[in-house]
């Protein structure tokens, strides 16, 4: 499958400001990637090259398999985005805005208003100015108004910020839709890891402008899992312990001598019961693995003021 976008050491300078630095990316279609780095890294930055809002100073990027700035152009009009505030008028409903901005991009389906608003679950404030709306309901209509036109690869510049518990779940629930029934891609800021977890499939994660980590959501589990490290004098005789006295294979054999169990977490006695009755001693039984948060510290390089 072709990428749908895919940078080459993408660079910008503001002054003596490095915003961006050398930035590769190559994002598949039908993802969700999460962009992920703290205040001032890059992120938005990066979504205004993407969205032809700002020009880089270095380096380059294909979208939609083109290279050429002119066909670049014509293929953002296959983007939907929200990037900083959504532009619409305050003293207008949203369902005006959203006519507005149809109109105005030529999209003749007057229908999709009302789906637009129900998807993005405004429809009960359909009488509301924009200008009363509360940052939740304003950033909902930013998504409605991104949704325009059925984009292939929305751009969303931290969607989930101000939202409600409830409305995080509903929109987590609509982006991870219209990536798996609507085969869309999505690109999805935050300064949050865990406000992003299990909303995308792959972290692309970004401090002071430089790319440090791109990893799936699997990979990111395999981290952030606890475990049991244990450590003992016979450790094949352990691993057949584990599967025929506590009847699991959840665990991993580490190439620094120790196993990884990750089951009976809360109940050590009972394992340190079974491994005693079967000769075995232990001489490390600790409880380990990153939260997101303290994997995301690890890979900025500690830095713990997220
Ligand atoms: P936030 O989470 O706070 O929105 P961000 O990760 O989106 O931050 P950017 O807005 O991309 O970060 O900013 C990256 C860096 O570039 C920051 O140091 C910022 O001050 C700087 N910067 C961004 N836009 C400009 C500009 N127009 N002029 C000068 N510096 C800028």
């Amino acid at each position: 499958m072709n990428p749908i976008l895919q940078t080459n050491s993408l660079t910008k300078v503001y002054g003596d400001t490095s915003a961006l630095d050398k930035v590769s990316l190559c994002l598949q279609p039908g993802r969700i990637y999460g962009l992920i780095g703290q205040n001032g890294s890059g992120k938005t930055t990066l979504m205004r090259i993407i969205a032809g809002l700002a020009f880089p100073t270095g380096g380059s990027l294909e979208l939609f398999g083109c290279l050429e700035e002119k066909q670049i152009h014509r293929e953002r009009k296959r983007l939907g985005c929200l990037i900083e505030y959504p532009s619409f008028i305050p003293s207008m409903t949203a369902k005006d805005n959203l006519r507005l901005h149809r109109i105005m991009r030529g999209i003749p389906n007057e229908e999709i208003e009302d789906e637009l608003l129900n998807i993005v679950g405004l429809t009960d404030a359909c009488k509301k100015k924009a200008k009363d709306f509360s940052l939740g309901m304003k950033q909902r209509l930013g998504i409605a108004l991104a949704l325009l036109g059925d984009p292939e690869f929305l751009i969303l510049d931290e969607p989930i910020n101000g939202l409600d518990p409830l409305g995080v779940v509903e929109i987590r629930n609509l982006l991870k839709k219209l990536c798996q029934e609507k085969h869309k891609t999505i690109l999805i800021s935050s300064h949050n890891l865990p406000e992003l977890y299990q909303i995308a499939t792959d972290y692309i994660v970004i401090h002071q402008g430089e790319i440090k980590e791109i990893i799936t959501l699997q990979q990111l589990e395999e981290h952030c899992q606890h475990y049991l490290r244990l450590e003992c004098d016979n450790l094949e005789k352990l691993a057949a312990i584990i599967e025929t006295k506590l009847g699991t294979e959840n665990y991993k054999v580490m190439p620094d001598g120790s196993l990884r169990l990750y089951d009976y977490l809360d109940d050590r006695e009972t394992i340190m019961r079974e491994f005693f009755e079967n000769g075995i001693i232990i001489t490390n039984c600790s409880r380990e693995g990153d939260s997101l948060e303290d994997y995301f510290i690890s890979v900025i390089g500690g830095v713990k003021n997220v």
